[in-house]
């Protein structure tokens, strides 16, 4: 390893043993790790505090952009706003890496695709409540399709015969 690696994994490691974050920092996922890479490379060794409110944007973004799509889609399949908004609890002494929430569910994922995955459960429960919508079906089975992440990309999957329906936001 080079002194920049090894001050990389050794940050990781610390983190990790302060037990601040709430995902496994020391993850071999390559979009977290590059993600990490990237925020060491402009800020160092950052103390939990300091690192807390990078998570938090972070998450908002990816959260964001994910939200943004599924109600597109929603609107384009059932003509209808989903106006649920994304809520953020700022990180504080109980929850250094603050939190995003999309209605009741909590954004725990650090990725493009679980983030998505995470997004479209909370959506589907806020468009079941407040629409009455099941969104989306299978066309084959006509039941809900429930989002998951398989190798790496957000998918809606039917149950009925845990097959793929379409990925999460590309038109089917
Ligand atoms: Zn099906």
């Amino acid at each position: 390893m080079t002194d920049w690696t090894s001050a990389l994994y050794e940050w990781r490691t610390k983190l990790a043993h302060e037990g601040a974050c709430d995902f496994d920092v020391l993850s071999e996922e390559p979009e977290l790790v590059a993600w990490l890479e990237r925020v060491f490379a402009d800020n160092g060794a950052l103390p939990a505090d300091q690192f807390g409110p990078m998570v938090l944007r972070h998450r908002l973004e990816l959260a964001q952009g994910a939200l943004g799509k599924l109600q597109a889609a929603f609107l384009r399949d059932r003509g209808l706003r989903a106006d649920l908004e994304l809520r953020a609890d700022q990180p504080s002494r109980d929850l250094p890496m603050g939190r995003v929430w999309v209605d009741q569910t909590a954004i725990l994922a650090m990725t493009r695709a679980d983030v998505l995955v995470e997004i479209a459960d909370g959506f589907q429960d806020y468009v079941a409540g407040v629409h009455w919508q099941v969104w989306p079906e299978c066309p084959q089975h006509g039941n809900g399709a429930h989002p998951e992440t398989i190798d790496g990309r957000a998918m809606w999957m039917c149950r009925a015969g845990n097959h793929p329906v379409a990925a999460i936001c590309v038109s089917p």
